[in-house]
């Protein structure tokens, strides 16, 4: 294997292939505080690229309610016990190339069994089952001893849940590319997408197995596997994927993570308020999450890593600047380049400069003239 550096763990780790980071990163960042579950995103992706013949289990964008959901159903919990628990992050080795410190535990590269890319599982046909398992179920509340609800810690709640929207994550290092036997799965140099060859597969499932967030999906009538697709199509002609553009709680951001310019980019690499999912993982997922600031720290850690305390102080007590990018969640069906925060709005630019979308960050207000009301 190939030593490559993963900005995540703040260290190098071991990677079939060599370290070629595409020219700019395709990334999305999703609020989760405002994400109501109301599956829009899933339907318009399914409408999009999925309706056909064969489409019942192809999720390539779900909802999933934690902590007890999940498509395949317990996807994490299973791939966290197989990989044991590891040691986290040690903060003193933080700095601008490691902003959570270094990683000591074992990725699921490194954990791999003699002869394969990464540690994984395939699930059995019946995980495949119920995309919204368990929607809107909460946690058994803590109680102690006598039966009595444990203190809340606000801001997180004793009886809580949240949604978990979930695409794939166009990883830098991506399993499901390192386990093909084919190399039907390519990250293109220009965008870094991550795109199934269909031709080329042969629906071993390797991709299946490796992918820890099990978002690559096997499609049982065309016997070869698919998945998200970043809406490549749209992203070429500088429009945001159908699921960004769909969210009707505006929770999500398209972006370049790697373009200090992008507001995605600020987000996680300056801010630090959006976190990637399970990065111990080790691919470098590039969606990232608002953690939920309701949901008990602990919980939140083990998902998101060692950054949720300060993501989610910086969520609760915003600077101008990151209140004003939140404006931009959900106002125009381009992808914002490049933006300029000003005393009273938040502008957003397409790649050539041109104004896409201001928004205020105090709404007009009209009186209606007494003339026009309808009560004396
Ligand atoms: S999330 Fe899974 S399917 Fe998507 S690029 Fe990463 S490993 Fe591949
Ligand atoms: S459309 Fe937006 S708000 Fe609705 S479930 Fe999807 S991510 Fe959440």
């Amino acid at each position: 294997m190939a030593q490559v550096y993963n900005w995540q763990l703040g260290r190098e780790m071991a990677y079939p292939y060599a370290e070629s980071r595409p020219k700019r990163q395709f990334a999305a960042v999703f609020n989760i505080n405002r994400c109501i579950g109301c599956q829009t995103c899933t339907m318009a992706c399914k409408s999009t690229w999925t309706f056909a013949k064969g489409q019942e289990d192809m999720w390539w964008n779900n909802v999933e309610t934690k902590p007890f959901g999940g498509y395949p159903q317990h996807w994490d919990v299973k791939l966290l016990q197989q990989l044991g628990p590891q040691p986290g992050w040690d903060a003193r080795q933080a700095n601008g190339q490691a902003p959570y410190g270094g990683y000591r535990g074992k990725t699921i590269f490194e954990a791999a069994p003699p002869g394969q890319a990464a540690l994984g599982y395939l699930p059995e046909d019946k995980e495949w089952r119920f995309p919204n398992i368990y929607e809107d179920t909460t946690n058994a509340p803590v109680t102690d001893t006598r039966g009595n609800w444990a203190a809340a810690d606000l801001p997180a709640h004793r009886v809580w849940f949240f949604y978990l929207a979930r695409i794939c994550n166009h990883c830098t290092y991506p399993a499901c590319l390192a386990a093909c036997p084919r190399k039907a799965i390519y990250k293109r140099p220009e965008d870094g997408i991550v795109l199934v060859d269909q031709q080329r597969c042969r629906g071993y499932r390797k991709c299946v197995e490796a992918c820890p967030y099990k978002k690559t999906l096997f499609r049982h009538n065309t016997r070869v596997a698919e998945k998200c697709v970043a809406c490549y199509p749209r992203v070429e002609e500088g429009m945001i994927p159908r699921c960004v553009a769909a969210c009707v709680g505006k929770i999500r951001l398209m972006g370049w993570v790697d373009d200090a310019k992008s507001p995605v980019h600020y987000l996680v690499r300056q801010a630090k308020v959006a976190l990637p999912l399970y990065p111990q993982f080790g691919l470098e997922p590039n969606v990232y999450y608002i953690p939920p600031r309701w949901v008990p720290r602990p919980y939140l850690q083990q998902m998101f890593g060692p950054g949720v305390d300060a993501a989610i102080q910086a969520y609760t007590k915003p600077s101008h600047e990151l209140l004003g990018i939140l404006q931009l969640f959900g106002t125009t069906q381009s992808i914002i380049a490049s933006y300029t925060i000003t005393a009273a709005e938040a502008v957003g630019y397409d790649a050539q400069g041109k104004e896409l979308v201001r928004v205020p960050f105090k709404d007009p207000l009209y009186v209606r003239s007494k003339a026009r009301l309808n009560i004396t």
